[in-house]
């Protein structure tokens, strides 16, 4: 089959993007998108020539939603395909104060953050047991590692009930 089955680049026919439903926009011009559980979905990525359905859709407790292309597309172009931007993914109404604690990333950009980082520490550990000395920049890269890591357990909120 080669008609093209996925939505065109967005025109000014698309239909107005309701704000207060951004979810709802999405998912209306993604190609057949299922949902396996609550709160989450999964459809062909328009960005690419998707065979499986490769993109995942997440929508957070306070409304804000997660896009990701498994394939490696960026985000932006997930969002140029069907005709959104950044902003469409944050709802419109206002941010809950209350609860500023709410956790910003997800657990798998944390994690996939976390392993970048545990290379440079697992790479220096193997010199120094080697016995071998670290340069200065070497020395200077660990720290950063350090840092990065525990500022990623601190984003993650894994530490607060511990
Ligand atoms: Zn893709």
């Amino acid at each position: 089959m080669n008609s093209p089955s996925r939505a065109t680049a967005p025109t000014c026919h698309e239909p107005p993007i309701d704000r207060r439903a951004p979810l709802d926009t999405l998912l209306s011009r993604l190609d057949k998108p299922r949902q396996p559980s609550p709160g989450r979905w999964i459809a062909r990525c328009p960005a690419h020539a998707d065979k499986a359905p490769s993109l995942s859709i997440r929508e957070l407790d306070d409304g804000r939603i997660l896009v990701h292309c498994f394939a490696g597309c960026p985000v932006s172009d997930v969002l140029a395909a069907v005709g959104l931007e950044f902003a469409d993914l944050y709802p419109e109404r206002p941010t809950d104060r209350a609860n500023p604690e709410r956790r910003p990333f997800p657990a798998e950009d944390v994690l996939r953050a976390i392993y970048r980082e545990t290379l440079i520490v697992a790479a220096a550990a193997g010199f120094l047991l080697e016995g071998r000395a670290l340069s200065e920049a070497d020395r200077g890269r660990l720290g950063m590692a350090l840092e990065r890591i525990q500022a990623a357990v601190a984003y993650s909120g894994v530490d607060r009930h511990g």
